[in-house]
């Protein structure tokens, strides 16, 4: 069974390429690129929207992973949740959406407030449909700082550290990060998929 990812972000590609021993590959060396309509209204929804879209147009012999993810913030409700990768309109950057983030926590009078991510990751396959979810939390700051990871990764500083994510190497990223966190509960999922 051929292992696939459901995504098109770099960041999460880059990331799950590093924290699989498997070979994976993404659905765009496979199908093209093309957009996935992601309306559910939980990460896990969204999550399965993906797989199932890329494993329906693949066939039985496919195992389709997805992750869906985002970052929280309680001081503004949950904000932007489940739209982090739209946060600042449709078609934006990923820099957009950070300095509008960064934006709102001025905006609030804040340099520093508390914020988490989370990770849903889907497995889709003959056999059925899985989802696992990850979390880390920690703070998000007022600036910028770092050019590592991606996304929202250069305002937040992970609990019991003082670096941002843009900050601190990928390789410590994974060992504490919510996609690394979820992909550690999908790996079982996986290989007991893969061996029945
Ligand atoms: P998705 O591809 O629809 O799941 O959107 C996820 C969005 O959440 C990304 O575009 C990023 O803005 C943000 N995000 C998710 N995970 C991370 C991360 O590990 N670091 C930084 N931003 C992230």
């Amino acid at each position: 069974m051929k292992i696939v990812l459901a995504t098109g972000n770099k960041g999460k590609l880059r990331e799950f390429k590093q924290m699989c021993q498997d070979e994976v590959v993404a659905f765009s060396d496979l199908l093209g690129e093309f957009d996935i309509v992601e309306d559910g209204d939980t990460f896990a929804a969204n999550a399965l929207i993906k797989a199932r879209t890329i494993y329906e147009k693949l066939g039985e012999e496919y195992l389709v992973i997805s992750d869906d993810s985002g970052i929280s913030l309680p001081v503004l409700d949950g904000a932007p949740g489940i739209y982090s990768a739209r946060y600042a309109g449709v078609g934006v950057t990923d820099k957009d959406n950070l300095y509008k983030l960064i934006d709102a926590v001025k905006e609030k009078g804040l340099k520093s407030t508390p914020a988490y991510y989370t990770a849903a990751i889907a497995i889709v396959s003959k056999y059925g449909e899985y989802v696992v979810h990850g979390w880390m939390h920690g703070d998000v700051i007022d600036e910028a700082r770092g050019d590592k990871g991606f996304g929202y990764d250069p305002m937040f500083i992970p609990a019991g550290m003082e670096l941002t994510l843009g900050e601190l190497d990928d390789d410590i990223k994974s060992k504490i990060s919510h996609r690394g966190k979820a992909l550690e509960l999908a790996k079982p999922i996986i290989w007991m998929l893969k061996n029945k």
